[in-house]
């Protein structure tokens, strides 16, 4: 008992309640305190960092920077160029709709002063 009070716990989170718990990390396994269930410490450290993990913590925490962290930042830029992509697409279709808008409206001119001209025609006729 003398012995496990030198070693340096780490938070960790249970994996089966969710509950924070601090962990001997070279142990493989424990119980948790809150409901029982024994877990993977490492799996329940794992669970800690991925919540909580911050500068604070970085001393005692490994963070994999080359796996989850990665694929997220990449995500991430994805996203962002796609969605530049878009906002470029987005202005082209723009500038199609407005010169599609202005023929039309020469079009629709054209024909009501087509119009306008046939009426003044048949009303000089009377
Ligand atoms: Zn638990």
């Amino acid at each position: 008992m003398e012995e496990e009070k030198k070693v340096k716990l780490v938070p960790a989170i249970c994996t089966q309640c969710g509950a924070r718990l601090e962990v001997d990390p070279s142990k493989e396994a424990a119980v948790c305190r809150f409901c029982n269930t024994p877990f993977i410490i490492e799996k329940a450290i794992n669970n800690y960092n991925v919540k909580y993990a911050n500068i604070e913590h970085a001393d005692n925490v490994n963070i994999d920077l080359s796996g989850t962290v990665k694929e997220v930042l990449d995500f991430a830029g994805k996203q962002l160029s796609e969605s530049r992509a878009e906002k470029k697409q987005a202005r082209k279709l723009e500038a199609e709709n407005s010169r599609q808008f202005i023929m039309t409206f020469f079009k629709y001119f054209f024909i009501f002063a087509g119009i306008v001209i046939i009426m003044w025609l048949l009303m000089q006729m009377f």
